[in-house]
């Protein structure tokens, strides 16, 4: 997975958001889940928000990334398990193979979070 064409369809979303908002408001946070199974490096994804957001309306957001944890369900042992990404994918307990995924597939955002223009204009400014 590319990250830098990851980071521009994120930004081309939360653009299509942010042009639908009457008011344009000033993006703080975009929040972002990042399931450990997408293969998506969450440093790397940083790395290129942080290059991407230059001179577009989100240069003073801040990309939080949260990652989900990998968890299937062996439906032998009727239980959830988490497999070692890399190492271990099967079943902790009777070894059966990966077949349900519970957790760890998300890519997507979570929320975005705008500054409080009331707050601004009673502020300093
Ligand atoms: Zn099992």
């Amino acid at each position: 997975m590319h990250e830098t064409d990851m980071t521009k369809a994120l930004i081309l979303t939360v653009k299509d958001w942010w042009e639908s908002q009457p008011e344009r408001p000033q993006v703080d946070k975009v929040h972002l889940i990042v399931g450990k199974f997408t293969c998506v490096e969450p440093i790397s994804l940083q790395f290129s928000f942080d290059v991407q957001k230059q001179n577009t309306f989100l240069e003073n957001a801040t990309l939080v990334i949260e990652e989900t944890p990998l968890i299937a369900f062996c439906h032998s042992c009727q239980q959830e398990y988490m497999p070692v990404v890399g190492l271990q994918y099967g079943c902790s307990q009777c070894n059966a193979p990966m077949e349900d995924i519970r957790s760890g597939r998300e890519l997507k955002i979570d929320r975005i979070e705008c500054v409080d223009m009331a707050l601004e204009k009673g502020g300093i400014f």
